[in-house]
């Protein structure tokens, strides 16, 4: 979702500027700046960066497959699921899902019309076809009404999805639903790694379920994915596509170790400027985008179907290990950010009850006009509002049939940050 992002790379020579500029402006009183970007890179640590350059170090880390099984049964007692499998992206663990639940081209499937445009890219290119269902407006899942309308005798699979890192209004609805007419269920909660539901981790009651560590979620490895399951079928049939799935390239892994280093300099650390100059001396420049432009169009990358690398496995275990306290961070922020709602008689998100959400990003809807000119937010807050979504196939617009409330949350719905900053600043 680097697309949107990509302001945040800046020059060495930016930087510089920057670390001379820093100390000036406080020293004249003025509002210390933010980082541009508050929802990228935000649980990278210095133990991350100490890590992916031991690794960098390493290259018979690289590929290391024992560090990708570590980190599956790190997943496993994390969320408590029965078996969890690696990928390079969520988008290619989506593929695997759709292996392991074996459907056939001309299958049917359902999925919400407010979804990032990777998501029926998978379902295209394993030649199933997609009908969409509209979403609610209150956490952004598949509506359960407008979903009962799409559904026919074809329909094999349900995408349901775990917005923003809030449980899905009608999460039961939907997976009862599907049972009575036995229907498959794919929960995406590439926004959602460690949300719960009467204490139990979304992803586990549907057939199979997607994770993401893509930068901008929960997790972050720069790129990476999880597909986890209760059967046991589907778990064979996904560890057969799994093992014959070839391998990052070593290239790659590099540039992601790298993306690391680098991610960490430039975003976490926006008040060491010089830090993030020698960073991009030392590594480049180049940020690696999570979708490409192909991608946009549609059409399936040529390397598109790998597995996690192992060294990416070792950072995304290490990133696991500290998500309890991000995501009770992330939370501690999102209370403030009901207040400031409140404030603007702006209504805050719904959490369903009984769920604890994750708040990867706190969703609000706003008139139109706040939305097409996010500039009253570096005003009044110091930093860049999130857009998400910027269309019905984020960041595309893509026409999903008859989806009005998906339609007017792309022209309504901003994100605010809920790691990185202290939110009790701005009630
Ligand atoms: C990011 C995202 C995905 C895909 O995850 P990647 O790891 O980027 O491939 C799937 N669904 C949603 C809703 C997402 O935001």
């Amino acid at each position: 979702m680097t697309v949107m992002d990509r302001q945040a790379t800046s020059s060495a020579a930016r930087h510089i500027a920057r670390a001379i500029r820093r100390p000036a402006e406080r020293f004249l009183g003025r509002p210390e700046r933010l980082s541009p970007t508050p929802f990228v890179g935000q649980t990278l640590g210095p133990d991350d960066v100490r890590l992916a350059e031991k690794l960098l170090s390493e290259p018979d880390s690289y590929l290391d497959e024992h560090l990708v099984r570590r980190f599956e049964s790190d997943f496993v007692a994390t969320t408590g699921c029965r078996y969890a499998f690696a990928f390079r992206s969520g988008r290619e663990a989506l593929s695997a899902a759709l292996q392991g639940l074996d459907l056939h081209p001309g299958d049917q499937s359902v999925l919400p019309g407010y979804t990032c445009v990777v998501v029926p890219n998978a379902f295209r290119y394993a030649g199933v076809e997609v009908v969409y269902a509209d979403i609610e407006a209150e956490s952004y899942g598949i509506d359960i009404t407008d979903l009962r309308q799409k559904v026919t005798r074809d329909t094999k699979v349900i995408l349901l999805q775990h917005l923003y890192g809030l449980v899905s209004r009608d999460y039961e609805e939907v997976l009862n639903l599907a049972s009575e007419r036995g229907i498959a269920v794919i929960e995406d909660c590439a926004h959602s790694t460690g949300a719960q539901q009467s204490g139990l981790s979304v992803g586990l009651r549907g057939d199979v379920a997607v994770f993401s560590s893509e930068q901008s979620k929960v997790l972050n490895t720069i790129r990476g994915g999880v597909v986890v399951t209760e059967s046991d079928g589907i778990a064979e049939r996904i560890a057969a596509y799994r093992d014959s799935a070839p391998q990052t390239t070593v290239d790659e892994v590099r540039a992601m170790l790298s993306g690391i280093v680098l991610g960490y300099a430039v975003l976490r650390e926006a008040q060491h400027p010089l830090r993030a100059a020698v960073a991009e001396l030392r590594y480049g420049r180049r940020r690696i985008d999570s979708t490409s432009p192909e991608e946009i169009r549609g059409v399936r990358p040529a390397d598109y179907g790998r597995r996690m690398a192992g060294a990416i496995a070792a950072l995304a275990s290490n990133q696991l290990s500290k998500m309890p306290d991000f995501n009770a961070a992330r939370r501690k922020n999102a209370k403030v950010w009901d207040q400031w709602c409140r404030e603007r008689d702006l209504t805050p998100p719904f959490v369903k009850r009984d769920s604890t959400p994750v708040f990867l990003r706190y969703p609000v809807q706003v008139p139109e006009a706040m939305k097409n000119d996010p500039s009253w937010a570096r005003r009044e807050l110091g930093f860049d509002v999130g857009l998400w979504f910027t269309g019905t196939h984020h960041p595309v617009d893509r026409n999903t049939g008859l989806c009005p409330v998906a339609d007017a949350c792309v022209r309504t719905v901003i994100n605010l940050p809920t790691l990185g900053i202290d939110a009790s600043r701005f009630v």
